[in-house]
């Protein structure tokens, strides 16, 4: 099963040379405007978003970033990707392909990522060796014939405010089988099977609906038992892992169970103090920004960060950032000229 190759660059808007700057910037303006939360045609909106995330979860990361620029340009956006050959074991950390560039043989839809990222960025997609040696114990020797079904394991996108509330997903498993009509030879009466043209393969889709509990963090790992590949000899199946990837969101870093959101304060308002409305997961709130304000003020608003499963959910931290304009009007210069003069404030003593 081929991948389509993916331009993240394009889905950004940016240019191949772009800073990380603006890939940011790029990246939060379109997440404001395609996420699910505040966009009119939600279901549209997801699929951009989660492209979106994507893009910038590779651009963003000046590692991946790497990676991916190092498979050079030659690639058209949705052109079937193979990696070039000596790829994985001069790169190292390049996962997901076996050895020889082997096709892992199943996909996963409805996850968040696409099979590009999955096969150049993604978990390790096999838990286990074929035998699984640790349930190998109690076992008779006798039923060595049986095997029980690979692991299988996957990302999941899930975002802040599925992290917040839980919810509830459809994941498709889609497995390569041996074709019913040729009994995977290909071959029918010595010409090429119509039903899978030579190949011997046909596709199967498993479809399973994923709880993600309230609270769940960065990388990790959902057991879904029962639905990795089938087992051999009428052993059971293997399980699927699911990984938790956090989508970035444009308002809110996470650090452990505290989402972080950054405030552009005015320099009067830092001054004069101000009242301010920050988006919260659950809608915006007003704040109190206090009179002398310092720029990378930590406020506190403490229970409005992501839940926990044991345990107080995390806070809310608004750091301030003081923006200065760069232009001004002539009246404003005068009154700037005024300040000047009659202000005390000294700042370097
Ligand atoms: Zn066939």
């Amino acid at each position: 099963m081929p991948v389509k190759y993916k331009d993240y660059y394009e889905t950004l808007g940016v240019a191949r040379n772009a800073g990380d700057e603006d890939i940011k910037k790029a990246f939060r303006k379109l997440a404001r405007q395609f996420h699910p939360d505040v966009a009119k045609n939600k279901k549209q909106a997801e699929e951009k978003f989660k492209e979106i995330n994507e893009a910038y979860e590779v651009l963003g990361d000046p590692a991946r970033r790497k990676r991916y620029d190092e498979l050079g340009a030659d690639w058209n956006s949705g052109a079937d990707f193979r990696p070039p050959p000596g790829w994985e074991s001069a790169r190292g950390g390049f996962r997901g392909w076996g050895p020889g560039g082997e096709d892992p043989g199943f996909h996963f839809e409805g996850t968040g990522f696409s099979d590009f990222f999955e096969q150049l960025f993604g978990a390790a997609r096999r838990g286990g060796q074929r035998a699984a040696s640790a349930r190998r114990g109690g076992f008779a020797e006798g039923d060595l014939g049986s095997e029980r079904g690979q692991d299988l394991e996957g990302d999941i996108l899930v975002t802040l405010e599925e992290a917040m509330r839980g919810a509830v997903r459809s994941v498709s498993v889609r497995h390569a089988v041996p074709c019913q009509q040729c009994g995977g030879t290909g071959a029918q009466a010595r010409r090429t099977c119509p039903a899978c043209g030579g190949t011997g393969q046909a596709a199967k889709t498993d479809t399973c609906q994923v709880k993600i509990p309230a609270g769940v963090t960065e990388g990790q790992r959902l057991r879904i038992a029962g639905r990795g590949e089938a087992g051999l000899g009428g052993a059971a199946e293997g399980d699927l892992y699911l990984r938790v990837r956090l989508a970035k969101h444009p308002e809110f870093e996470v650090e452990d169970h505290n989402l972080i959101h950054e405030a552009n304060l005015s320099p009067w308002e830092a001054v004069l103090g101000a009242n301010l409305a920050v988006p919260t997961l659950s809608g915006r709130v007003n704040i109190r920004i206090p009179p002398g304000t310092q720029n990378g003020q930590r406020l506190r608003l403490r229970g409005r960060g992501l839940p926990q499963r044991a345990g107080d959910p995390g806070d809310l931290i608004v750091v301030t950032r003081i923006e200065v304009p760069q232009r001004i009007s002539d009246a404003e210069r005068k009154l700037w000229e005024q300040l000047a003069r009659e202000s005390r404030f000294k700042p370097r003593t």
